[in-house]
């Protein structure tokens, strides 16, 4: 009746079993398919060879719940599996979050970068973002402005906004100055290492990514 599952770890019980990133992509890895590209599928930016799992490997991993399922259970509960082009910041952005599409995906990304409410300073950062990009497309600043994260934020904000409301659906539909900040912030993020994570958790006014267990494990609620 399990099909062609393997067992795993029988002495841990039903449940119990606690989560272990690398096994667990290890254990699924046959159940995703590649998609093809080289653009992140959310918001554009170049992908650099990263990819997001569809759906998150940790959703497979509680949809086993320490027990068996088959490729068809699986496929059965969440229709293909794909391993999409996907950027850093938006995978740091999308954590384990499930989501019913891309634009539910982007609607939880682009909740990291929005005005935060609590802060009323916080709605001057994304302003000032957004005078720094015209001063740019105007030349009277260079490339030094990616290093402010209100910039990024904006940059994230036109592009995942812009998909989610169907302005475009591709990179290629794009506005012209979009495009270039896009690429320019692409460049400047590549140069050190590390340097997205970074500039994800900055944009999001985060310490740590570490902090957020919800974000890891239990997204939001989704399992609630
Ligand atoms: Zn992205």
């Amino acid at each position: 009746m399990f099909g062609q599952s393997v067992p795993v770890n029988r002495p841990l019980e039903r449940g119990k079993r606690n989560y272990n990133r690398r096994e667990a992509e290890e254990r699924f890895a046959h159940v995703f398919e590649p998609v093809a590209g080289d653009r992140c599928i959310y918001c554009g930016m170049p992908s650099e060879g990263k990819v997001d799992h569809q759906p998150p490997v940790y959703v497979l991993h509680r949809f086993a719940n320490g027990g068996l399922v088959t490729k068809r259970d699986i496929q059965r509960q969440f229709g293909q599996c794909k391993l999409v082009p996907c950027c850093t910041i938006c995978n740091m952005g999308l954590g384990a979050y499930h989501g019913a599409d891309d634009n539910e995906r982007r609607r939880e990304i682009v909740g990291w970068f929005l005005e935060d409410d609590r802060f009323p300073d916080d709605k001057f950062v994304l302003h000032m973002g957004d005078r720094l990009i015209e001063q740019r497309a105007e030349g009277k600043r260079g490339t030094e402005i990616y290093a402010f994260p209100g910039v990024g934020r904006s940059i994230y904000i036109h592009t995942l906004v812009g998909f989610i409301e169907g302005d475009f659906d591709h990179f290629d539909g794009f506005p012209g100055w979009l495009r270039l900040v896009q690429l320019e912030l692409a460049e400047w993020l590549r140069v050190e290492p590390g340097r997205k994570a970074q500039y994800f958790l900055d944009m999001a006014r985060l310490e740590s990514y570490k902090l957020l267990p919800h974000a890891r494990s239990d997204p939001r609620g989704q399992f609630e």
